[in-house]
């Protein structure tokens, strides 16, 4: 019985030899080949051989004028010559070795010829006699050394032919071929392979996107609907009271939007699901805060919490704001660069209990860390750490509640694929009284203009951020432009501007010291490479200056342009920037344009395509074969919706064959 696991060596024609080709290509059953669909098809469409180029390979249609001859010139090696006329245009067309050609060239009949194009000579190589159907699709497939496209053709025409495509069942409930009025998946398949035309192919393509984007829902609202359980996680009840005092305690009153997404937090903290939560926010909306209140929640419940975050100056930082509007909290700071007895002591207090709350960098999740009642686990800027490490925070306690934190602004787009099984809170307002950074664009040419105005407002108290030019190859060449930056500086102010240098090769200490005289104001300028560029908080500094700000990329600019702007006073960003491509100055005028991160990362991601925005193993952006999440997001939308509804339904969530379907048909080592 024909199988579609079946090896390709039962197609006739095909033995180990070629069988050991296609494995390189990962095809090994026919099934594997039925569903390897070509990337493109070569469309042999007829052109003017006027518009073609010397030596480009075209369908060129024309008038046979003279009669074919063929002239033999050795064993087996012959050419045949006729003459076609396109327009006004007499072409000389060739065949070699293919004389059986001569009965089809009839003199006054059209021809269509698939060949190569000679300008200088306006001669033809004819490589194919073509009929002339108006769209002549070849299927392209991507290929490795040693496997020729004509091969892979042959391999699948065979396994049509033999019937092999009657095996594949139909996958998609008969009420969506019908609402959507898709092609079934047999006459998919193989008009992927061999379009009868382009509306078949069309059709063809988006059945197939179809099933691949709504498998991939179907994955994640599964994951989704587990969570959902009752009983998959904690149930972290919250002291209203006690919350309520606390909030009287802050120095500042929550903006709407804080208040609205901590009460997501907390309905899902205290129901008996689990919580699986990401907060957006831009820069300085005030997420620091939100965290900080779910843990102190956390803690009236008798709950341990802990907070991951990518550097440890932010995790200083984070230390330092939380036990100043938390005093009530035992709080404890765990980082890679403490001292073994500090580390001791640190990991014993975890582990007992006498901890409320701990903060640190990766150092949370090394082997040896114990936690006591781990009730909640927070990750800050969550897109810097990989899924791996995301997964074995949680496993760290016994199913916490997780909530994950990003100031990178998600397109919608990406929000529903990479973060599609999370339940998303946005906070979408700034804290009142923030006035909007004011943005310039300059050239090196008028550094010293705004070098005059730096000092000025420097004399009047502002205190300032130079980042210097980013250098992706070398981190010592970033220190060395750090460095020349800052000598730069220094013999242009001398000494009315207290100048200090701030760069990834210091030591914690040294750079815990600098930021701490930046703070107390004690400095007035802060030369940095981009190690400021997360999380940093100083509401007195009001200047971000970047120089070669083109190396940047958008949300990297949006980043370090959130490090103003913190407070009451106007503050300023100046980019510094020549830019030799278009993509540079697009990126300076788009700054400029506005400060919404939401609208910059929409432009990010069309000028750099998802995977560069996100990176595709970083953040579990998963990879489709057919579908694009870009071009296809109405596809992608309407997907989720259905998966959405028929996974809310209660014989789905009790028919084992659906979600079978589901897990096998997605790809769950890519989605956390
Ligand atoms: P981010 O969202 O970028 O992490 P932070 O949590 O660092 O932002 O907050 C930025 C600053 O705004 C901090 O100084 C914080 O104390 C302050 N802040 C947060 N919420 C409010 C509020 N509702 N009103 C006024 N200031 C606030
Ligand atoms: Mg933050």
């Amino acid at each position: 019985m024909k199988s579609l696991t079946d090896s390709l060596s039962v197609l006739s024609g095909f033995g180990p030899k070629s069988v050991e080709k296609f494995l390189k290509l990962g095809l090994e059953t026919v099934g594997d080949a039925l569903v390897y669909y070509p990337f493109r098809y070569e469309d042999f469409q007829s052109k003017s051989v006027l518009d073609l180029m010397n030596g480009e390979k075209a369908l060129v249609l024309g008038e046979v004028i003279s009669p074919a001859s063929v002239q033999y010139y050795g064993y087996k090696r012959n050419r045949l010559r006729f003459s076609i006329r396109q327009g006004e245009v007499v072409i000389a067309v060739s065949f070699f070795n293919q004389p059986y050609l001569v009965d089809k060239i009839e003199v006054g009949a059209q021809i269509a010829i698939w060949g190569k194009w000679d300008k200088t000579k306006a001669s033809l190589t004819g490589m194919k006699v073509l009929s002339q159907s108006q769209d002549d699709l070849q299927p392209v497939y991507h290929l490795v050394q040693g496997v020729k496209q004509a091969s892979l053709v042959k391999l699948i025409r065979e396994a049509i032919d033999a019937g092999y495509i009657d095996l594949f069942e139909e996958n998609l409930p008969a009420e969506l071929l019908e609402r959507y009025q898709l092609l079934n998946r047999r006459d998919a398949i193989v008009a992927m392979h061999f379009p009868r035309d382009k509306e078949e192919y069309k059709q063809a393509l988006r059945r197939v996107k179809f099933e691949e984007l709504f498998y991939f829902q179907m994955n994640l609202q599964s994951l989704k609907s587990e969570n959902r359980r009752p009983d998959a996680g904690l149930a972290i009840p919250l002291d209203q009271q006690a919350l309520l005092n606390k909030l009287k305690q802050l120095p500042f009153e929550l903006t709407i939007a804080q208040e609205r997404s901590l009460k997501e937090i907390t309905s899902d903290m205290a129901s008996s699901s689990h919580m699986n939560r990401l907060l957006q926010g831009d820069v300085g909306s005030g997420k620091t805060v939100i965290a900080g209140l779910a843990m102190y929640v956390a803690h009236r419940a008798g709950f341990q919490s802990a907070m991951m975050v990518p550097t440890e100056i932010l995790a200083e930082q984070h230390y330092e704001s939380l036990s100043q509007l938390f005093p009530e909290l035992s709080i404890v700071l765990l980082t890679g660069s403490m001292k073994s007895a500090v580390r001791r002591s640190a990991l014993a207090a975890i582990e007992s209990g006498q901890v409320d709350l701990i903060i640190g960098t990766h150092a949370l999740i090394q082997e040896g860390v114990n936690y006591h009642h781990l009730g909640l686990v927070i990750t800050d800027e969550q897109h810097r750490f990989g899924v791996k490490q995301r997964r074995i925070f949680r496993e760290k306690g016994e199913n916490p509640d997780v909530l994950m934190m990003t100031a990178t602004p998600i397109p919608r787009t990406l929000a529903i694929t990479a973060f599609g099984e999370m339940d998303v809170s946005i906070i979408d307002q700034l804290p009142a009284g923030r006035k909007e950074i004011v943005t310039r664009w300059v050239k090196h040419e008028q550094l010293s203009l705004v070098l005059e105005w730096m000092g000025k407002e420097i004399a009047k108290g502002a205190q300032v951020y130079v980042v210097s030019p980013l250098i992706e190859e070398s981190e010592a060449l970033d220190l060395k432009n750090a460095i020349a930056l800052e000598e730069e500086l220094l013999a242009y102010f001398g000494d009315s501007v207290k100048i200090a240098l701030l760069h990834g090769q210091m030591k914690n200490q040294d750079k815990e010291a600098v930021m701490q005289d930046f703070k107390a104001g004690k400095t007035d300028l802060l030369v940095s490479t981009t190690v400021i560029e997360v999380g940093v908080n100083v509401p007195n500094a009001t200047i971000m200056m970047i120089m070669d700000a083109d190396r940047f990329g958008l949300s990297q600019l949006h980043q370090l342009r959130g490090r103003v702007g913190r407070g009451h006073k106007q503050s300023y960003a100046i980019l510094v920037a020549n830019p030799k491509t278009d993509s540079g100055k697009e990126r300076m005028q788009a700054m400029t344009e506005t400060t919404d991160g939401f609208v910059l990362a929409e432009k990010d991601l069309q000028m750099r395509g998802s995977g560069e925005v996100f990176g595709t193993r970083q953040s579990g952006l998963p990879e489709f074969q057919v579908a694009n999440i870009i071009e296809d997001f109405p596809i992608l939308e309407e997907a989720r919706r259905v998966a959405s509804q028929i996974t809310a339904e209660p014989k789905w969530q009790n028919n084992p064959k659906w979600r079978m379907i589901a897990k096998d048909m997605s790809r769950p080592s890519k989605l956390d």
